[in-house]
């Protein structure tokens, strides 16, 4: 027997997610973004369910893109940090990878290569993260715009700080920055991330940049999938390895943080901080046993975690536990710990089998 630990992927929701975004942005094209490892969904597997249904595929950087190459994905690929070293180069173009460009360096480097790659020039228009100044962008465009090797259009793009507030005007902002330069700039513009395209229709723009919606997750801190009409994709399950009866005043788990108030049953779930599930998810944080919450109780520890079975006196050893997923959502999780959904499918560890459905 193994150890049960999984994290389900339901291609039929990754699907349906695409659906969702195609229905609120239907004039739009799509890139799909698979960074970390398909937000740590897989990012070969998800590729591969996506490969017919989006325009194209964003990752962080040329390792994670050969990772898809090499899996037989033929979808254009385009890197969101662009290139780290000159030596890439060769490789983007061998590949047909394209190539975000924010600084000045890579803009040199790309210009005296000569090669025939696609770039997109990133503008930053109050994130303060990468890109070029407003208003140093329409001279960099014309550069690339005039550079023969280069593969045409020259897109724009730029990132939205805030997008997940509703009524942040740092959004308008910097949609206003953006409009300016496409008034002066004729060429193919990308903005929109998950929140952009579900509350900021005017950030569309020609290509949306959707990541954690695909997986089915709410980009809002005060909304749940289901709120957005969207489908979960992964969910972490384990089971129950122990069931055992305590006394009034026995202590659970590391630190003796948590004593029985009265003789109970405690479950022992194979699933702890080593595979993902947040060490500083709380007390109280809900778990399925057998599709019905109860609370964790005690610290997480590395491979393990306790809950209270009062509620549940029949549970037993094998019992299915789910940490987050269609029935539990994985916001509500990332809240009580303190992170949020990104952080936790990121961190569900390699030692956790995916298991595609
Ligand atoms: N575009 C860029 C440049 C990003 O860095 C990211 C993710 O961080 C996305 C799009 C997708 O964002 P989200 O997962 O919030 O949809």
């Amino acid at each position: 027997m193994t150890r049960p630990t999984q994290a389900i992927i339901y291609s039929s929701a990754l699907r349906a997610n695409v659906q969702r975004i195609r229905e609120l942005a239907p004039q739009q094209k799509v890139i799909a973004v698979l960074k970390a490892d398909g937000y740590g969904h897989g990012a070969v597997r998800v590729a591969n369910v996506l490969a017919t249904l989006v325009d194209a595929f964003a990752v962080c950087s040329l390792d994670e893109a050969l990772v898809l190459r090499h899996a037989g994905i033929t979808t254009p690929i385009l890197l969101l940090e662009g290139f780290f070293s000159v030596d890439e180069l060769p490789i983007i173009a061998a590949q047909q990878l394209e190539t975000v460009v924010h600084t000045q360096w890579q803009i040199e480097h790309i210009l005296a290569s000569q090669l025939p790659v696609k770039v997109w020039l990133k503008v930053d228009t109050g994130m303060h993260r990468l890109g070029f100044l407003p208003e140093e962008t329409e001279a960099i465009w014309k550069r690339l715009n005039q550079c023969d090797t280069l593969l045409k259009p020259v897109p724009l793009m730029s990132h939205l700080s805030c997008a997940d507030e509703r009524q942040n005007k740092t959004t308008i902002e910097q949609l206003s920055v953006f409009n300016e330069l496409l008034r002066r700039i004729s060429t193919e513009a990308s903005f929109a991330n998950s929140a952009g395209i579900l509350a900021w229709q005017a950030t569309h723009c020609d290509w949306v940049r959707p990541g954690i919606m695909l997986y089915g997750v709410s980009p809002f801190p005060d909304t749940v999938a289901k709120d957005e009409g969207l489908q979960s994709v992964m969910q972490l399950q384990s089971a129950l390895i122990s069931v055992k009866q305590y006394r009034k005043g026995d202590s659970i788990g590391y630190g003796a943080t948590w004593r029985c108030p009265q003789s109970m049953p405690v479950g022992v779930v194979a699933v702890g901080y080593a595979d993902g599930y947040p060490r500083h998810a709380p007390s109280g944080t809900p778990v399925l046993v057998n599709g019905r919450r109860v609370p964790l109780i005690g610290r997480v520890s590395m491979d393990m975690l306790a809950v209270d079975l009062r509620s549940q006196p029949n549970a037993k050893v094998g019992d299915v536990v789910v940490l987050w997923g269609r029935n539990l959502p994985i916001e509500e999780i990332a809240t009580l710990a303190g992170t949020i959904p990104y952080q936790l499918l990121c961190n569900v560890s390699q030692r956790v089998p995916r298991i595609e459905r």
